[in-house]
């Protein structure tokens, strides 16, 4: 086994919540660690960010990087939601200009390189496999172990870390994507399409390199009961939609990818030896193209956490910012009366007024108020699934 090195912070997931974290903390001079199992060498999901990310880039440091992308600029988005009809949402009116559509592995790369060139120590196709406290600090366990003052669990929508030092992922539904790849010979219009369907809503948005993804996001049993990890369920389902059919033009690249999109809400978002940032701490619904700018603007203030803010308004921020998506993810699906019956959307409206209530109770689990963390250390070192 390989001896553990020193870090003030290992961060585990170099997404972009990961990545802006440890640009941030090697800005401010801390000796910070970033593992990330992938080597940004495959499709990335989740490709179109909203004009809100604009100031975001800029604020970071980042817009010069952001523009050697070249990414494709996204003008806006059509909607048939409500209504057989589609309906055009422009950013026309949005004081931020338009947003984009990325090549994620690509702008994901981008912001880990920008935290490496600041100073954090990057290690690629680096998984960590588990995390324990020995005493005073976190052994972070991979093929380059480190003991860690604190950790920063930025693995995405599974909180892997968080979940194993004692954090409950409260979870708001069984959102699914079924998403495949077309090349098409001509470069797609930047516009987003979204059409709501019975089992769920489709969903096509041009990519860099003259490609589009078309994805259907649904419940998770009827990915099994459609069969729509199957190129032929899939092609099935595609084939009852009215619009986004028409757009699945062009030659598919690879192979149907089934992703969970789950919305969730992390209790608590941080510990006194560790803080969740991006999905790992809250995620919401692709429908709302609002993850990466969650995920830049959750870095930022756990950055400021890590260099004496505090634990607590971080935890207060991301409890009310989760409120107000609940509401607004309440109010937009029920703008979607066509198919009130069908149990994708009877769900949805069950689901919209559920309270994440254990807070105080979970505090104390963690430790953040002053109390004792209350597992034990054989728990906290529970393998990481
Ligand atoms: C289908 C889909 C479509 C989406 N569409 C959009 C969109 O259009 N616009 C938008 O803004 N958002 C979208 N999102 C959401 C957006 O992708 C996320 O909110 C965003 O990526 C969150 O960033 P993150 O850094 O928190 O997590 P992630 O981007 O998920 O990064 C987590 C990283 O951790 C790494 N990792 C995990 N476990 C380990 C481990 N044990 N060791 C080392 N590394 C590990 C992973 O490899 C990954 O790189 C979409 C999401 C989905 C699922």
């Amino acid at each position: 086994m390989t001896a553990a090195g020193r870090a003030d912070v290992a961060i585990v997931g170099g997404g972009p919540a990961g990545a802006v974290t440890a640009l941030l903390l090697a800005r401010a001079g801390r000796d910070v660690v970033l593992y990330e199992q992938s080597c940004y060498d495959s499709l990335r999901l989740g490709e179109t960010l909203p004009p809100s990310v604009n100031p975001l880039l800029r604020k970071l440091d980042l817009w010069e990087r952001f523009g050697a992308l070249q990414a494709m600029p996204s003008y806006q988005t059509a909607s048939a939601w409500g209504a057989a009809e589609p309906a055009d949402r422009s950013f026309i009116f949005s004081p931020h200009g338009h947003g984009w559509h990325v090549d994620r592995a690509r702008f994901d790369a981008m912001l880990v390189d920008a935290a490496e060139q600041a100073g954090a120590r990057v290690l690629r196709g680096a998984r960590v496999v588990k995390v324990s406290r020995v005493d005073a600090r976190l052994h972070v366990e991979a093929d380059e172990p480190v003991l860690a003052a604190t950790v920063v669990d930025a693995t995405g929508r599974t909180a892997r870390i968080a979940r194993a030092l004692g954090a409950n992922r409260v979870q708001l539904d069984k959102l699914v994507c079924a998403a495949r790849v077309f090349a098409i010979d001509s470069e797609p219009r930047g516009d987003t399409f979204i059409e709501a369907a019975p089992d769920g809503w489709w969903y096509a948005s041009p990519l860099p390199e003259q490609r589009r993804i078309i994805a259907l996001f649904t419940d998770a049993h009827e990915v099994v009961r459609s069969r729509l990890a199957t190129v032929d369920g899939w092609t099935d389902a595609l084939a009852r939609t009215e619009h986004v059919g028409d757009l699945a033009c062009g030659v598919p690249c690879g192979k149907i990818r089934v992703t969970t999109s789950a919305s969730h809400e992390l209790e608590p978002p941080v510990g006194h030896d560790w803080i969740a940032v991006g999905d790992a701490a809250f995620a919401v619904d692709p429908l709302s193209s609002g993850g990466v700018d969650f995920a830049l603007r959750s870095a930022s203030a756990a950055a400021d956490v890590l260099l004496g803010g505090d634990r607590a308004a971080y935890w207060t921020q991301i409890a009310d910012e989760a409120i107000e998506y609940r509401r607004l993810r309440a109010e937009i699906y029920g703008w979607e009366h066509r198919f009130a019956d069908a149990a994708f959307w009877s769900a949805r409206r069950l689901l919209s007024g559920q309270p994440f209530a254990r807070r105080a109770a979970t505090s104390r689990a963690v430790g953040i108020d002053g109390a004792a963390p209350s597992r034990s250390t054989e728990q906290d070192a529970a393998a990481l699934a």
